[in-house]
């Protein structure tokens, strides 16, 4: 069958945000600043974080920035987190903080990151950060990343999100409610839904954006999907598939077959919003340097 909507090429977009950074972060030391630093903190052994740690450290040193990697075991108190994270704020090379979440049970993520000095704050998970994204004629620090490139991908697919219907699946707080803080701040038409809303399709095919962040694999199908609408799929979900070598891929939560047909534009998974996060972090990491 023929597609019909445009595939959103994401790894192309987050190249463009990495050169235009590694531009930028070479001016700066050119010009005689201390080179940007991204700490990152790993607590335990989850393969999963590790290896988001160990691309997030790679994607800095391509670009021009310093990492400083520090790991602690699962074991680790709340108090060692702390000492560590309070460490980090103090240290002028650092100028970013990025705690890897989940964090081992146990452990008080909110208090965690509440530590961290706004300023530093380049996840923008840090509750002020968020607050001001709420809040009308303020401004947060940063963006948390992947809402960040949600919104990079869709100004540049939408000529105007004025007014537009807007539909987020999801309401976490590191994707779905940013996301629609944002399209609020852009001046769409937002509805937010989440695992008690009724009747997902007939939402679902008031919109012209659709931004997913469900976690279901291929939870929307083409029939919920208004046609030409703009679609942002966020869901990275595995489903076995002996025909791979690692037993299973990686699928959105959208049925991309199915809505690609029905849609204007849309983010395959994987290579639509993924690769956006790592690039909005170093750009955070940038903009962290050139706030102080
Ligand atoms: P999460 O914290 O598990 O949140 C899932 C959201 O979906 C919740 O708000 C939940 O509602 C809602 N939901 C669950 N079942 C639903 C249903 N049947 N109908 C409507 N809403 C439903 O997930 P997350 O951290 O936001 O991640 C979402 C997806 O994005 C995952 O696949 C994750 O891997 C992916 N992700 C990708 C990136 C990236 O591309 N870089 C970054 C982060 C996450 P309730 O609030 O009512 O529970």
């Amino acid at each position: 069958m023929a597609t019909t909507a445009k595939i959103i090429d994401g790894a192309a977009a987050a190249e463009e945000i990495r050169e235009d950074v590694a531009k930028q972060v070479a001016e700066w030391v050119a010009a005689g600043h201390p080179r940007p630093g991204l700490a990152t903190v790993l607590v335990g052994d989850n393969p999963g974080s590790q290896s988001y740690v160990k691309s997030k450290q790679k994607a800095c040193q391509e670009v021009g920035l310093a990492s400083f990697g520090h790991v602690l075991p699962a074991s680790a108190s709340q108090s060692v987190v702390e000492a560590l994270v309070a460490g980090l704020d103090a240290d002028p090379l650092v100028n970013g903080i990025l705690v890897q979440l989940p964090l081992p049970a146990g452990l008080d993520e909110e208090r965690i990151l509440k530590s961290i000095s706004i300023e530093k704050d380049v996840d923008g998970f840090h509750p002020l950060n968020i607050g001001r994204l709420a809040q009308k004629g303020r401004d947060p620090l940063f963006v948390p990343c992947t809402p960040a490139g949600v919104m990079y991908l869709l100004e540049k697919n939408v000529p105007s999100l004025e007014g537009v219907n807007a539909v987020v699946l999801g309401r976490s707080n590191i994707v779905g409610m940013p996301v629609a803080l944002l399209l609020v701040r852009a001046n769409a038409t937002v509805t937010v839904c989440h695992s008690h809303s009724r009747d997902l399709p007939a939402i679902v095919r008031q919109a012209d954006v659709l931004v997913t962040a469900v976690g279901k694999p291929e939870f929307v199908r083409g029939s919920w999907v208004k046609p030409g609408a703009v679609v942002i799929d966020v869901g990275i979900n595995r489903v076995a598939d002996a025909s791979r070598p690692r037993g299973y891929r990686l699928v959105g939560d959208v049925a991309f077959e199915e809505v690609k047909e029905v849609a204007g534009a849309i983010t395959p998974v994987p290579g639509g919003v993924g690769p956006m996060t790592i690039a909005m972090l170093l750009k955070n990491t940038l903009r962290a340097a050139q706030l102080t």
